[in-house]
């Protein structure tokens, strides 16, 4: 037997991390908080995903991260049946959701806490928090 080459890599069978980023970090420190924080415009006060330097809407970079209230509603979704990826294997089938978060931007995510049903597109969802280790923790919904 030989010793892996970066004894710090993940097992090749761990599932994908998000990546963060310095725009992405406010977001991923509230999830750990279980606060599901958006970036918004100080200028058109929208709020928007994905994180970036500046408003997508005005191109203010006058950006502030504020506190959602976590409902939304289903916009799409899809339920993987496939092995696309060996770690998600013992998940089969497990579903994808989008939703539209009541303040405007879409998120990605899953719906958990339904029963194994399929999700309803337009069905009201409500953030949870699904703490994966130390350093991540992924916001997921539920029926609201
Ligand atoms: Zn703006």
């Amino acid at each position: 037997m030989t010793a892996p080459l970066n004894p710090s890599a993940p097992p090749a069978h761990a599932k994908p991390r998000p990546r963060m980023s310095p725009d992405s970090k406010p977001f991923w420190d509230g999830c750990r908080r279980h606060e599901l924080l958006l970036p918004t415009c100080e200028d058109c006060g929208r709020a928007h995903l994905p994180p970036g330097p500046v408003c997508p809407f005005c191109f203010s970079d006058r950006l502030a991260w504020k506190k959602a209230s976590g409902r939304g509603r289903i916009s799409t979704f899809v339920v993987v049946h496939k092995e696309w990826f060996p770690a998600f294997k013992p998940d089969l089938p497990y579903n994808v959701v989008q939703v539209e978060l009541e303040e405007g931007p879409r998120l990605t995510a899953n719906l958990v806490g339904h029963g194994g049903r399929k999700p309803v597109i337009g069905e009201a969802v409500r953030v949870v928090f699904d703490t994966v280790d130390d350093s991540l923790t992924m916001p997921r919904f539920e029926p609201a």
